[in-house]
């Protein structure tokens, strides 16, 4: 592999995301030789550490990781840390120096990646104040920053987030993490579109009858209580990770497999989404809110929850496309948390043929099921395909047969993880699996109007019992189509 000379500077060195995800990326990313002897990273939040510390913090956060004392040694000899408050503008001077002191050291060419994993109310004034302060690198080489979800609670707050963020760095140097991107198997939905005859040809309102997508949790909030209800499962999940999945399967081909080819077309589609008037989006979406079950509380009873809180925890929604490729085609989704089990899944659902001529009365035979691609996204990763055959008995019958292919679990084990994959982007500069602001606001601007009608119409929560698919609602959606989802229990 070839070695990708940068500082990473780390804002928010300190938190969980850090520790849990970024250390470990990282290592894995050292192991391999993406980064070795020209990479350093300095670490900043309040804490009172010192380089030793700092380290100790590290080496801990990545020793699940590997049992190689040595080179864990020096991975984290090329970790420094500045106490730092972002609020503070003296501080910035401290982190100038000690950038440009490293950047003689380790022979970085001035490249530099600035990653903000803190509140998301931090990342405008830590844009703005290392522009002002000169943490830019001005010679030849790169500024990146890199900012982690939320972005923005609506369109309005995005788009103020996303001034503030201009006033410093270009949107090519902006990096929006959706780890979901970072996954093997969203990255196999181009694969399998365009790698392949036999799908792309038939990707469109003629032949397909409905896609589904299904993000599962199968726990609850946990920790997360006081974030998670000011924001609910529609912020949480549709408006970034959702909206992803669904404009990477709804796109038209890009020019070619490059990040500004593939943000146009996914642009485009989400700009041919169909933005819900009030009618529409109380008809079109559903939510639900988890109830109590055995000795597990409801979800208005959880740690940091208000008793009367309208959040919801599951919603499921049908989409759109007013463009010549899906016009008439629905794309249904729903995630939700206490579901059945955690996964993640793509159910594209092919039209029947337009004459079943095994469905003579005297021939017994069970109408022809649709054809299913279905695409595993998590935990399994692969993809199945349902396809009619007859069966082997006497007679003639029809049956349904799945043709599979499920990675074993080494490959899965093996696979990067979106964090080590998308440090990596960030390194060589490929935007392809971030989302770009028209994204963004886009996204925001569908997801807005459900918003809107939601605040106004009082639930009836709660609605749906822990270890089911979420609320009967959900089911009616598809029912009233006269369709069902694919996965049920
Ligand atoms: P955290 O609260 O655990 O960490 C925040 C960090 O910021 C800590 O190091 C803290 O010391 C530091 N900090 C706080 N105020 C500061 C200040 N004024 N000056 C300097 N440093 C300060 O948060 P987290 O869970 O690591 O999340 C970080 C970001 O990642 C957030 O935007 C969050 O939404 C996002 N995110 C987190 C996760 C996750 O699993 N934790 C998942 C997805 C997205």
């Amino acid at each position: 592999p070839t070695e990708r000379r940068s500082l990473i500077m780390l804002f928010g060195a300190t938190g969980d995301l850090a520790t849990r995800k970024l250390y470990p990326a990282m290592l894995k990313l050292f192991e391999k030789g993406n980064i070795r002897d020209h990479f350093a990273v300095i670490g900043t939040s309040r804490y009172k550490f010192d380089d030793e510390k700092f380290r100790e913090m590290v080496s801990k956060s990545v020793s699940k990781e590997s049992t190689n004392k040595k080179q864990i040694a020096d991975f984290v000899s090329h970790f420094y840390f500045v106490t730092h408050d972002v609020t503070d503008l003296e501080h910035y001077s401290v982190l100038k120096d000690k950038a440009n002191e490293l950047d003689k050291k380790y022979q970085l060419n001035g490249n530099r990646v600035f990653y903000i994993s803190m509140a998301p109310n931090f990342f405008g004034t830590v844009a703005k104040n290392l522009k002002a302060q000169h943490l830019l690198s001005e010679g030849n080489g790169f500024n990146r920053l890199v900012i982690e979800k939320p972005f923005g609670r609506d369109f309005e707050s995005a788009k103020q987030l996303n001034d503030d963020l201009s006033a410093a760095f270009e949107e090519n140097q902006i990096f929006r993490i959706d780890h979901y991107l970072g996954k093997e198997m969203i990255q196999n939905i181009e694969a399998i579109r365009f790698g392949n005859t036999i799908f792309e040809a038939l990707w469109n309102n003629r032949y397909i009858d409905n896609i589904q997508v299904t993000l599962a949790e199968k726990l609850g909030v946990e920790e997360r209580a006081g974030y998670y209800d000011n924001s609910g499962a529609l912020r949480d999940m549709v408006q970034n990770h959702i909206m992803q999945i669904v404009s990477l399967l709804a796109m038209e081909q890009p020019v070619a497999f490059k990040d500004t080819d593939i943000r146009a077309e996914k642009v485009k589609a989400l700009r041919s989404l169909r933005v819900y008037n009030v009618a529409e989006a109380s008809s079109n979406f559903v939510r639900g809110q988890y109830a109590a079950v055995g000795n597990d509380k409801e979800y208005r009873e959880e740690d940091g929850v208000p008793k009367d809180s309208n959040t919801e925890t599951f919603v499921a929604g049908k989409l759109m496309f007013d463009n010549y490729r899906w016009s008439g085609t629905p794309f249904y989704i729903r995630t939700g948390k206490k579901l059945a089990d955690k996964f993640t899944r793509v159910d594209v659902v092919f039209k029947k043929p337009l004459v079943d001529i095994f469905a003579f009365p005297q021939s017994g035979s069970t109408p022809l099921n649709a054809n299913v691609l279905t695409i595993f996204i998590e935990p399994n990763q692969g993809f199945s395909l349902m396809v009619n055959a007859k069966n082997s008995e006497q007679g003639f019958h029809t049956e349904p047969v799945q043709l599979q292919y499920l990675e074993d679990s080494k490959r899965t084990k093996e696979t990067p993880q979106p964090y080590e994959r998308l440090i990596h982007d960030v390194l060589k500069g490929d935007g392809t699996n971030f989302a770009s602001w028209p994204e963004v606001a886009n996204a925001w601007k569908f997801v807005d109007q459900i918003r809107r009608v939601w605040d106004i119409q009082q639930p009836m929560f709660p609605n749906y019992i822990p270890g089911s698919m979420g609320p009967v609602s959900a089911d009616e959606l598809l029912a009233r189509d006269h369709r069902e989802w694919v996965f049920k229990l």
